[in-house]
């Protein structure tokens, strides 16, 4: 066991209000609240707690510092050796967040940290943790649609005990505190305040005997394998919710959610824009020139046959309806916008060269209006 103030990490010298300050933020980071079924962050939380209750108290500080932690107990710290259970931990917890003394109180401060919804009934009742896993698919798998199966771990409700904590039906006891309620009313001034049952946390039940499968948390880690179907049209940086598949909830609550997102690998010659698909066509100068027809893929693995227009300019887009990505939330199909490419033609031989010089004497202006009405408009300057 270490020293008190080395585990609240304050020097001997510390001010009542550093020893409040630097256990608030422990307990908050390692409340078992916030760390679910993780036995060091209890543990640890204990300690603190138990470190807190003494120093934040004149008299058994001084104690503490004369005699130790032997001189604490003998002055009557509850008995036992240091703080046994979770419940005089959360009791301190309580303590230090309410501002008033070391009895339940600051029910509302506590509900902020944790979202709780203190002050209404059978609020106690909490979805479980949420998760979110990545998975990576092909272009193709985004189009047709996939199923795919990801190992996810999850706490799932105890086996042994459903849930419960507890080593049987009989160790399961009403709160004593609360009368099972989980709540407790308060008065101060004109306000009635309702706040959550420090001894049982709200759950209304303490436990006599803890189970021995899970220690008393009522959860277990549970690998399982999930199928994810994956809806054709799915993009990039899209999220898919799968309700149900995280943590087990707490008190009868929920359970948490799986939340799937999905990252599409870059295809080799399409190209994405929303449902529509750019397809990037090379095709030669007097393919351009004359006019073809082209056999080009279709992002759903068909082929479809493109007529390249006579006189096709490079830049020009070519839209093919509905060849595109099906749309995600079943709107339809995108449009595959093919571009025209025009590839100027290199290494001719000399007789190539000798076709196009003598194709070059028969070239009149209309062959190239584009040229033409750039010179006008240049003549116009001089
Ligand atoms: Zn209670
Ligand atoms: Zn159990």
């Amino acid at each position: 066991m270490s020293d008190y103030y080395d585990v609240l990490g304050i020097s001997k010298g510390a001010s009542p209000e550093e020893v409040k300050k630097a256990y608030r933020k422990m307990a908050l980071k390692y409340h078992p609240d916030k760390n679910q079924g993780d036995e060091d962050a209890s543990k640890k939380f204990k300690e603190i707690s138990e470190a807190y209750e003494v120093l934040s108290d004149e008299n058994k500080r001084k104690t503490y510092d004369q005699f130790g932690k032997e001189g604490v107990r003998g002055s009557g710290m509850g008995g036992g050796p240091g703080f046994s259970s979770m419940e005089e931990a959360l009791r301190t917890f309580m303590g230090a967040f309410g501002g008033g003394g070391g009895g339940p109180g600051g029910g509302s401060i506590f509900d902020s940290f944790f979202g709780f919804e203190g002050g209404n009934e059978s609020s106690y009742a909490r979805q479980g943790a949420s998760k979110k896993i990545q998975i990576v698919i092909s272009f193709d798998e985004a189009a047709k649609g996939a199923q795919k199966e990801a190992v996810i771990t999850n706490y799932a409700n105890c086996e042994k005990c459903e849930g419960s904590g507890a080593a049987s039906k009989s160790d399961l006891k009403t709160c004593s505190t609360c009368n099972g309620s989980g709540q407790l009313q308060q008065t101060r001034g004109f306000f009635s305040m309702t706040s959550t049952c420090p001894n049982c946390h709200g759950s209304g039940t303490m436990i006599a005997k803890p189970c021995s499968s899970c220690h008393g948390s009522g959860k277990q880690k549970k690998k399982q394998t999930v199928k994810i179907q994956i809806p054709p049209g799915i993009d990039s940086g899209m999220r898919m919710k799968m309700g149900g598949y995280g943590d087990a909830g707490e008190n009868g609550g929920p359970p948490g959610d799986l939340y799937v997102y999905v990252q599409v690998k870059p295809h080799e010659v399409f190209k994405r824009e929303g449902d529509d698909v750019i397809l990037a066509l090379p095709v030669s100068l007097v393919e351009a020139t004359l006019g073809t027809k082209k056999e080009i893929p279709t992002p759903l693995g068909s082929t479809y046959r493109m007529t390249i227009p006579e006189g096709t300019q490079p830049g020009k887009v070519l839209r093919v309806k509905g060849q595109g990505f099906p749309n995600v939330h079943g709107n339809g199909t995108g449009d595959l916008l093919v571009h025209v490419q025009v590839e100027t033609p290199v290494n001719l031989s000399s007789e190539q060269k000798e076709i196009l010089r003598s194709f070059a004497e028969t070239e009149k202006p209309q062959n190239s209006p584009q040229t033409r009405s750039f010179f006008d408009k240049l003549k116009s300057f001089f």
